[in-house]
């Protein structure tokens, strides 16, 4: 069977990597077909608006979409509701891709990239899953008034159960295929949403009874995440502690260039991009990593083709280039070092290409 793949380079390194990446799938022999797609600035540019109505009807008819990076200073100045990254949440909230999957995995060649002792990290791997459509990000009423003359600023943080027990379901599911281990974090004792999320997910446990389930109050799991992160296996949140926490755990690998995510609907569709975004400092100067996109194409493979065998050989290969000493500028350790090699973003490809 062929999978149908909507491809979307974006805006600045996203359009310069994703050739690159193109060529690493077309490397590893499988059914694959490409459509190109346009969203965020160039799409701005070329049909005046952020996600143009084609890109979102392709999107619904792939298997998945892979997606480089939008926006730039190009577009700083638009209204919010015309800025490139309007396209983004347009193209999630119209594939209704509530499941966001963050890995924060460290190849221990890169160990010393990390700000906390290469022994608390090394061999790092842990996966967080995100509620991307709702919660405080999305909950009304919301805004700011105008009180006597005072202004006075409020938002609203709610959960359906349905909401709570679909991402659960995608958390289990996913420590099913792990270690077996799922940590879900809350703020049960200050809000009652978060009770309710507690709650709603000790049920759905029910049905997972081989995984090891425990609780942690998010002010806890920040602690431990610095503390000593390998305790874990996954974690799943909510939109607003997943955001903050997502970000603390990928610092631990050291490198924005390393980090991919996927974010996924009920059906197995995903959009698979790198979390960094296009890096208008380095564009056009062949300086991207171009690893951060690579591993979310190893992402799709196996979260929405079916391909984990693949998914592994692409993960194995990076390892292989970091251990064969290759760095572009973002992993190279200040000053260099022994038996490291600085690439730019083309050379970087090919040695994937190579090690495949
Ligand atoms: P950024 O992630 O683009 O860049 C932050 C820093 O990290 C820069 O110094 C950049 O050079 C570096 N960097 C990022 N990716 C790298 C890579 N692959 N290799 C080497 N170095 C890398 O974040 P920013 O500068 O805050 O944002 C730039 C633009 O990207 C803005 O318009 C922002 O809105 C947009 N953005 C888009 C996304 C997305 O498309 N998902 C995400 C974040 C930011």
């Amino acid at each position: 069977m062929t999978h149908r793949i909507l491809v979307i380079p974006g805006d600045g390194i996203g359009a310069e990597v994703m050739p690159h990446v193109l060529r690493v799938l077309e490397t590893l022999d499988l059914e694959l077909s490409f459509e190109t797609g346009e969203l965020g600035g160039v799409a701005i540019d070329k049909l005046g608006t952020p996600l143009p109505t084609p890109t979102l009807e392709s999107a619904r008819a792939s298997d998945a979409v892979l997606l480089g990076a939008v926006g730039g200073p190009k577009w700083d100045d638009l209204p919010m509701e015309h800025r490139p990254e309007k396209g983004l949440l347009g193209l999630r909230a119209g594939l209704d891709a509530f499941a966001n999957l963050r890995p924060a995995m460290l190849y221990a060649p890169l160990a010393d990239a990390s700000s906390l002792r290469p022994e608390l990290v090394a061999g790092l791997d842990i996966l967080i899953v995100r509620e991307l459509t709702g919660g405080i990000y999305f909950g009304e009423p919301r805004g700011v008034e105008n009180d006597n003359g005072r202004r006075r600023g409020f938002n609203t943080d709610e959960y359906t159960e349905d909401e709570i027990e679909r991402i659960a379901r995608v958390a289990f599911d996913l420590a099913d295929k792990r270690k077996g281990r799922l940590t879900s974090v809350d703020k049960a004792n200050v809000l009652e949403v978060t009770q309710l999320w507690r709650d709603v997910v000790t049920e759905v446990h029910a049905d997972f009874p081989n995984i090891e389930l425990d609780h942690l109050y998010v002010d806890n799991a920040a602690m431990q995440l610095v503390r000593a992160p390998k305790q874990f296996d996954v974690i799943v949140t909510g939109n607003l502690f997943g955001d903050i926490l997502s970000d603390a755990a990928a610092m631990l690998t050291g490198s924005l260039g390393m980090l991919p995510s996927a974010s996924l609907n009920a059906e197995g569709q995903g959009i698979y991009e790198p979390v960094h975004g296009s890096a208008p400092d380095i564009a056009g100067q062949n300086m991207a990593n171009p690893l951060a996109t690579i591993l979310s194409a190893a992402m799709m493979l196996r979260y929405s083709l079916g391909e984990a065998e693949a998914a592994n050989r692409v993960e194995s290969a990076v390892n292989t280039v970091l251990e064969e000493g290759n760095r572009t500028a973002d992993i190279m350790p200040a000053g260099g070092a022994d038996g490291l090699r600085k690439v730019g973003t083309d050379a970087m490809a090919d040695a994937v290409i190579a090690a495949l």
